[in-house]
């Protein structure tokens, strides 16, 4: 079989690997599409640079084959269902899985893989073994909503954290991808308002025009913007903190989702946060309860046209090499390898 390896900054190439057996409590999955997340893009462009890798965690695809001790199990993945696929290490030993926060398992995420490579993932591949529990079956759906399973995970992990209830009003900085998806499932799931926010007129239009309540750049959010029961900051940059604490209603929260410049401290004023009882939570990767929500919902149809809006561009495993291209190059939603 073929899997995909960036071998150094700007290089990908396929490789040949022997397909791999499934264990007891796994099934084989053929991969029909991945998409190419944050990590896959840092991965090709060098700014962290670990080769030769298999990336790709945000596989989709058919069950081919099943372990022997999962056959027949109510519940499982049956031979042929489209799932997918959880592809990230919780250790359930650690102390962080043993609190049940395997979102942060302290497990190293990467390993050793096929073809001598470092494997993150490795869902980009024609066939990969996943552990049973890793695996979620998501009724007849289109393959690009099934391959954003591990993002929409993502979201309902940053709603939980974030404390999000139904009414709740919402403000999302960033409106990319992710906050696109943010601004997708808190709708989904019963926000009264969504705003977002970003320093692109094209991607406060296009937020608009899927359904944002309102749209600002960073400098008119503050009187456009109004007060807000919980902030998903999706784009760390100088300044989001201070702009989402200051959108933030008493009691409200605001949830860090994306990554920021690591060198970056922001000075906070603790005394507003005890009177107003501001939280500010940390948001990272998912949970299980979190699959079992993307799953659903997915397979729900109730984010379906959402969903295809995010699709920039889809590509064979063949053509790997022009996916990392586009998906290096901005502005892209979701760029979809496989098959
Ligand atoms: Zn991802
Ligand atoms: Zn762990």
């Amino acid at each position: 079989m073929r899997i995909a390896v960036v071998t150094g900054p700007g290089a990908v190439e396929l490789r040949e690997a022997s397909a791999p057996s499934c264990g007891p409590r796994q099934v084989l999955v053929e991969v029909r599409g991945c998409g190419l997340c944050t990590l896959d893009r840092r991965l090709f462009s060098g700014e962290q640079p670990i080769y030769p890798v298999a990336a790709g965690h945000e596989p989709a695809g058919r069950v081919i084959e099943l372990g022997e001790a999962v056959r027949d199990l109510p519940g499982a993945p049956a031979l042929g269902d489209l799932v997918t696929v959880d592809m990230r290490t919780r250790c359930g030993i650690c102390h962080a899985c043993r609190r049940g926060r395997s979102a942060i398992c302290l497990a190293p995420q990467g390993r050793p893989g096929p073809a001598g490579v470092i494997s993150i993932a490795g869902g980009l591949a024609d066939v990969i073994a996943v552990d049973l529990d890793h695996a979620w079956s998501i009724g007849d759906v289109p393959l690009e909503h099934a391959v954003m399973g591990e993002p929409v995970a993502c979201v309902a992990h940053s709603l939980r954290r974030g404390g999000f209830l139904p009414g709740d009003r919402v403000a999302v900085v960033g409106g990319g991808f992710m906050g696109r998806l943010h601004m997708t499932m808190a709708r989904a799931v019963g926000a009264v308002t969504v705003g977002v926010i970003d320093v692109s007129e094209t991607r406060r239009a296009e937020a608009e025009a899927a359904g944002a309540t309102w749209a600002a750049t960073p400098e008119d959010a503050r009187s456009v913007g109004g007060e807000n029961d919980v902030v998903f900051v999706t784009a760390g940059a100088p300044g989001s903190l201070e702009l989402a604490l200051d959108l933030t209603a008493k009691g409200g929260s605001v949830a860090l989702y994306g990554a920021f410049p690591d060198e970056l401290s922001v000075g906070i004023h603790p005394n507003h946060m005890h009177h107003a009882e501001t939280s500010i939570i940390g948001v990272h990767s998912h949970e299980p309860e979190d699959w079992r929500v993307a799953a659903g919902l997915i397979a729900s149809g109730a984010i379906s046209k959402d969903l295809d809006d995010l699709v920039t561009a889809r590509y064979a495993l063949s053509e790997v090499a022009e996916a990392f291209e586009l998906a290096a190059s901005t502005p892209v939603y979701r760029v979809i390898v496989g098959g």
